[in-house]
């Protein structure tokens, strides 16, 4: 099937995947593609203040994975652009790409299966819940409408919404980094289902999870303050709590 090449614009652009592609899940990424886009993306990064404001969804990130993924930019290149003792913070981000990597061009298909047992006690189901989008609770249906609508997500929000999925609706692993693999532009087999299996404790000693303190201190509260489900959040309790009340330990 030979592609067109040439468009007037981006809308042009996206009008002809939408009528190429009628069946494909959301929108049409705002991420630009090419070396002139990534070109912008490395300009903008500034690594002083990547340490301190990472874990803040409006932190200092660099949004070089999609780049990163495809090709475009290196690993090696963003390593001598930014690395050294100073941000060792950002290069031990890259080392985990490399590490998930490694561990993939060893087991390949692998990454599908546990690593490890389980360290939950829980048993899973196959499938998304069918409220999946629509639970009411403005955090997690947010992050839902970002991935499908942009192909991207903040690596933090890619933790609550896992866990979310895994350990509160109990759902297998799997499920979740298969849908996250249709939607996201930088969707790679070794950094998410890795990732995922970190989550799910399958690749990990203990599960991870969070409680509302947590996600409203990295979001600067923006769901909560407006969410439908402020009063019957599932996140709002302790550690202790939610761990005994997720978990057959
Ligand atoms: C459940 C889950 C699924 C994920 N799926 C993917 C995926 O499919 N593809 C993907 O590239 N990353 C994945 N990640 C890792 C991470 O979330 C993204 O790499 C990061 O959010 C991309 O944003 P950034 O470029 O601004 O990262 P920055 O924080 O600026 O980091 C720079 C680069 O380092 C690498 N990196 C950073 N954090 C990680 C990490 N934890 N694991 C592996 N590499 C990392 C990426 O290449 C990233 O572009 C996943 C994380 C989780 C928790």
């Amino acid at each position: 099937m030979n592609l067109r090449r040439d468009f007037e614009d981006r809308d042009d652009l996206a009008a002809y995947l939408r009528e190429q592609f009628p069946y494909a899940e959301g929108g049409v990424s705002p991420f630009v593609g090419g070396r002139a886009a990534a070109e912008e993306h490395l300009q903008k990064f500034d690594p002083a203040r990547y340490a301190a404001t990472r874990n803040f969804l409006d932190g200092a990130v660099s949004r070089l994975s999609p780049y990163i993924r495809h090709g475009v930019v290196t690993l090696r290149e963003v390593l001598e652009r930014f690395g050294g003792r100073r941000h060792y913070k950002f290069v031990q981000e890259l080392a985990w790409r490399d590490y998930w990597q490694r561990i993939y061009q060893e087991i390949g298909d692998g990454v599908w299966e546990d690593r490890e047992p389980s360290k939950t006690g829980v048993s899973y189901t196959a499938d998304l819940p069918i409220n999946w989008g629509r639970t009411g609770l403005a955090c997690m249906d947010s992050f839902v409408e970002e991935l499908e609508t942009t192909g991207y997500l903040h690596n933090h929000a890619r933790m609550w919404l896992a866990a979310y999925l895994v350990h509160w609706r109990r759902v297998a692993w799997q499920t979740g980094a298969r849908w996250f693999l249709r939607h996201l532009v930088d969707g790679d087999p070794a950094s998410n289902n890795l990732s995922w299996q970190w989550v799910a404790s399958t690749f990990s000693g203990k599960p991870y999870f969070f409680n509302r303190e947590n996600l409203e201190r990295y979001t600067a509260s923006k769901y909560c303050s407006t969410c439908s489900r402020k009063q019957d959040c599932p996140f709002d309790k302790s550690y202790a709590a939610l761990s005994q009340e997720l978990f057959q330990l």
